[in-house]
């Protein structure tokens, strides 16, 4: 792959871990939720899972926290969001990996998580990135191949000298693989696909295959 110039990351699964998300959407939310319906805890989070999957990781209004506060009349997201800041952590191999890549490759993120979400969780990285894309704030939509080939032509290359690894197989692997992206889907439950990376250490040896 000597042509790549160009290593893009999914960001959350990938860079940083779920916690934030996962305190978020099913503890404060739900919490609120509870209150606002005077219900019992688990019956709320049961309750908005349910909410949750009724829309769908497919749609636009899945990803954004104010579309939920809105609907639910859960109030200002603002405390929440804050009271959740501290989970946001890396995993552990994310910085040595970065460290290596970096000076070898343009480094950019491409997410579909909301910018102001993004920022504080990859505040720790940030200085690895020439860009962050996130395709929910910047384009109005879902990872799909415009999105894509939208980063493609921003950043002056072509599909072919990206690489993109990411932790959701459609997202991540097949929507960029159609647009000729060198997409790498990463599994980190461990049980490897054929192909697919358990963590990012492998990445870097992948991209002088
Ligand atoms: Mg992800």
């Amino acid at each position: 792959m000597s042509r790549i110039k160009v290593v893009s990351f999914d960001a959350e699964g990938t860079l940083v871990t779920p916690d934030f998300s996962e305190a978020i959407w099913q503890e404060a939310m739900p919490a609120l939720y509870a209150q606002k319906h005077g219900l019992e805890f688990e019956q709320a989070r049961r309750s908005m899972i349910d909410k949750y999957a009724e829309v769908g990781d497919q749609k636009i209004e899945w990803y954004n926290i104010r579309y939920w506060f809105d609907l639910l009349a859960l109030g200002d997201p603002g405390p929440a969001i804050e009271r959740c800041l501290d989970k946001a952590s890396c995993y552990p191999e994310v910085n040595e990996v970065l460290s290596s890549l970096k000076g070898k490759y343009q480094m950019v993120v491409s997410s579909g998580t909301p910018i102001d979400f993004l920022n504080h969780l990859l505040r720790d990285i940030d200085p690895f990135f020439s860009h962050v894309f996130s395709s929910t704030s910047h384009y109005q939509q879902i990872k799909c191949p415009e999105f894509y080939l939208a980063i493609c032509q921003q950043l002056k290359v072509e599909p072919g000298e990206v690489a993109h690894v990411g932790d959701s197989r459609q997202f991540d692997f097949l929507i960029p693989q159609q647009i000729g992206i060198n997409a790498f889907y990463l599994d980190r439950s461990g049980k490897e696909r054929e192909g697919a990376l358990v963590n990012l250490s492998q990445l870097e040896s992948r991209l002088q295959d």
